[in-house]
């Protein structure tokens, strides 16, 4: 029996609120479970998070309705989100609310009702007529607004409300949209042996059309409507026939949700080679011990990783347990997941990122009840409720849409995996051919063991690489293609093969650079590119706060030709077009692929050989298996490298590799060309030997001297504001807060924002370096201080400026 409660709300307060408990509620109330509690004036939804019987000294309020009779949350799952909520400086309820399916709301809703001592008699005709509407039906504050609003009800609406003659009550809304559909079954008193003994009888007339329709849905009841859309007996003429006379009714049941755009015929599991098979007995043996254990599987593209992932989730599936599998994106994926289904298929539940509130919940209710075992998803997936969660998979490890950036929670999917297989005693795999720096220097410090695969699966071989230095074509090219590259297509396009073609545009940074020698100017001070700020004519490093006028010739070689670069959009499908009249091209970017399952059709017409050429953004980067692929060409690498991020060489390093891991995956050899103004860059030069080791290497050299992550941990203050000189001055102060609080932090900054004006609002950043072994108590209580610091030194002076806590950000 408890006697209080303590709720965490769905916002961004990081505080928690106590309640005292009815007597008749006492023995119901669990944590995990959504209450309806009195909040400031009205109600609200949140989350109990402890139950105890320790008086408050203040005077506590009544909880009102408890909303789930079992927990939403297990204690697990609440324990995982507490630890986010401080090491990610979150809310606790706004972390609950983000580890939820959308499905589950958090939401009331405001009701109308006419006040009990209303005397009708004392009303006008027009007060009248609104309080008979109102004791008619429930109608919500919404509803009521919308129907007098215009019409000359409208004032007298408010007026009734004013005087408390109409009140407003408010309630919970856990009504989650449900699709339903007609289901038809047997009218009242009909059962399949009396309808079948008419339909002998003489008095069928089979003649009719009616009673055809009846000998057809007697062997079929109860039978769906959408089973039976293109019937040409059961139409909709002869059901009504059907109902009128009384042999059949329906009912609303809801919709099937099974997603099944993803063909997936089953497959028994392959045999895996002698590498795999090194790797798997390691991991097998840490699921059989069912103890923690990481790992970091790396292999390189087309080495076979899904295949020990697969082996893996067996081994857990027939012992009992349950798995995750966390891809990138899913509707990137769909090959991937497909893998997965053709083994695994019903024991699996998707979350997929285009599912409806319906579907999402679906798929969360099966996983909770143990009726599936086994979730893939993206980064929210990390939060699915698998029962006896024996293994966690990270597919492409180093993927940044594994950081959550906004809105809070900001969690890494990676770091969540950890702590959560930490405590269930389960087994963390984190796979990649491009190990992120994060991983690899766990790796060094013993934190997770390295397994590798370095060979292609059977003859495939990695494909060559070339680099073509755009300064010496600029005489030779093909729109944006240079020679050699156009030639390789036309070459591939004769024999039938595909080709793969990555155009990056991130459109919002700008940035100068020379044209005669590449040269991108650089921050003095943090060694990222200096972004462009055309309305100012600036050049600014959003590290440092660094920034000087536009130069008008290059700094490097003197030369007069600089180009902004980085933004605006070329019609490169078009020019495609002109190039190779007789290819048929594809795009594959956010633009082409926003309807729902418009991936997966894109992917299908490329991977069944309906066209040649594909092109896209990053997108096509990620994960595609296609072997008769074997011309990749990207067609401008200097993009990214431009990104003001201390990662940006990483991020392309990155790209550049796995794109390149596209080509040449079946028998045929591949080739890879990379277009670059600065083709000595280390990204391109490690990309083209497919040497990552190599590129690590280099690029902890780099970091370590600066002292960037892994060597440290970045806390991120995002400062917003719709005025500027507010927010500068924030960041400012928040600055001076910083170095009273931990005077022996580095700090970064005050500076304007990568993207300094976002959605009408002015960005400010201010950066702290920590040491990154400290934990969540540590980051909680230096955030808490700092805050409380500035909160006190600045009295409200900046009330237009919202402060974000971004742990882990990333560029
Ligand atoms: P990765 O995930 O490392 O990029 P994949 O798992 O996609 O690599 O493997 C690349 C290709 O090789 C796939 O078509 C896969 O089916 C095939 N393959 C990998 N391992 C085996 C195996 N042991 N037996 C048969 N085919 C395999
Ligand atoms: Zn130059």
């Amino acid at each position: 029996m408890s006697t209080f409660v303590d709720v965490a709300l769905p916002a961004a307060v990081r505080k928690q609120f106590t309640y005292h408990v009815p007597k008749e509620l006492m023995a119901s109330v669990q944590p995990g479970q959504r209450v309806w509690i009195p909040f400031r004036n009205y109600y609200a939804i949140g989350v109990i998070i402890g139950v105890h019987n320790q008086t408050p000294s203040f005077k506590t309020k009544p909880l009102r309705k408890i909303l789930d009779e079992e927990p939403l949350l297990s204690q697990e799952l609440l324990k995982l989100t507490k630890w986010i909520s401080r090491f990610y400086y979150s809310s606790w309820g706004e972390t609950i609310q983000a580890a939820l399916p959308a499905g589950l709301n958090f939401v009331s809703r405001k009701y109308l009702k006419v006040s009990e001592s209303v005397d009708d008699t004392g009303l006008r005709e027009d007060q009248k007529e609104i309080v008979e509407d109102l004791r008619q039906s429930d109608t919500t504050l919404n509803e009521a607004k919308k129907r007098y609003k215009g019409t000359g009800l409208n004032k007298v609406f408010s007026n009734l409300l004013k005087k408390k003659i109409i009140e407003i009550w408010e309630e919970p809304d856990l009504k989650v949209t449900v699709a339903t559909e007609r289901e038809w079954i047997w009218a009242e008193g009909r059962t399949e042996e009396s309808v079948q003994k008419f339909l002998e009888s003489e008095n069928a007339n089979n003649d009719l059309k009616w009673v055809e329709a009846l000998a057809h849905i007697a062997e079929r009841i109860p039978l769906r409507q959408s089973e039976i859309s293109e019937d040409s007996v059961l139409t909709s003429y002869t059901l009504k026939k059907l109902r009128d006379e009384d042999w059949i009714t329906y009912q609303d049941v809801e919709k099937n949700t099974e997603i099944d755009h993803l063909s997936h015929e089953p497959e028994s599991i392959k045999t895996l080679n002698e590498d795999q098979e090194k790797a798997f007995k390691k991991i097998g043996e840490s699921l059989t011990k069912e103890e923690f254990a990481n790992y970091l599987l790396f292999g390189i593209t087309g080495s076979g990783k899904t295949e020990v992932y697969i082996h893996a989730l067996k081994q857990v599936v027939e012992n009992g347990k349950g798995g995750i599998v966390l891809v990138p994106e899913i509707a990137l994926t769909p090959q991937t997941v497909s893998r997965f289904y053709r083994i695994f298929g019903d024991q699996i539940a998707v979350l997929h990122s285009r599912m409806t509130n319906r579907e999402r919940l679906q798929a969360w209710k099966d996983l909770n009840s143990g009726k599936k075992s086994i979730a893939i998803g993206p980064r929210s997936a990390v939060f699915a409720p698998v029962q006896n969660l024996g293994l966690i998979i990270l597919d492409e490890e180093h993927d940044s849409s594994y950081k959550q950036m906004d809105p809070a929670p900001r969690y890494h999917a990676r770091e969540t995996a950890i702590v959560r297989a930490r405590e269930n005693n389960a087994v963390v795999i984190m796979g990649s051919a491009t190990p992120s720096m994060q991983a690899l220097n766990m790796a060094a410090k013993g934190k997770c063991e390295m397994l590798e695969l370095t060979k292609r699966h059977a003859e495939a071989k990695l494909p060559e690489v070339e680099v073509l230095d755009l300064k010496q074509y600029r005489g030779a090219m093909r729109g944006e293609l240079a020679v050699p590259l156009f030639m390789a297509m036309e070459e591939a396009l004769k024999k039938g093969e595909q080709i793969i073609l990555l155009y990056n545009r991130r459109g919002y940074a700008s940035y100068l650079q020379c044209e005669d020698c590449g040269h991108i100017p650089q921050s003095p001070e943090c060694s990222v590119s200096l972004t462009y700020h055309k309305r100012k004519n600036l050049l600014m490093c959003h590290y440092s706060g660094y920034s000087r006028r536009a130069d008008t010739k290059c700094e490097h070689c003197g030369s007069p030709n600089l180009k902004v670069q980085g933004s605006g959009t070329q019609n490169i499908e078009e020019q495609l077009g002109d190039l190779f009249p007789e290819a048929k091209v594809i795009r594959f970017d956010r633009d082409s692929t926003s309807r729902k399952g418009a991936h997966e059709q894109i992917l299908n017409t490329f991977g069944e050989g309906k066209a040649d050429i594909l092109i896209g953004t990053q997108l096509v980067a990620k994960g595609l298996d296609f072997p008769n692929v074997t011309v990749v060409g990207v067609i401008d690498t200097d993009t990214e490298l431009a990104f003001p991020s201390f990662q940006a060489t990483e991020r392309m390093y990155q790209l550049l590799s796995q794109v390149s891991g596209r080509s040449g995956r079946g028998e045929k050899a591949g080739t890879v060309f990379l277009q670059s103004r600065q083709p000595e860059n280390p990204a391109i030069q490690f990309a083209k030997k497919h040497d990552h080791r190599g590129f690590a290497r280099q690029e902890m050299e780099f970091r370590k001297p600066l002292n960037y992550p892994p060597y440290s941990r970045l806390i991120r203050f995002e400062l917003k504001s719709v005025k500027e000189q507010e927010v500068s001055q924030a960041a400012h102060q928040l600055t001076s807060s910083v170095g009273r609080v931990v005077p022996e932090l580095a700090v970064l900054g005050p500076s304007p924002g990568a993207i300094p004006w976002m959605n009408k609002k002015y960005i400010w950043e201010v950066t702290l370096k920590i040491d990154p072994e400290k934990g969540a108590g540590y980051i909680e209580a230096v955030v808490e201080k700092i805050m409380e610091v500035y909160d006190a030194e600045t009295k409200g002076r900046f009330s237009s400026v919202r402060v974000n806590v971004n742990v882990d950000a990333i560029q």
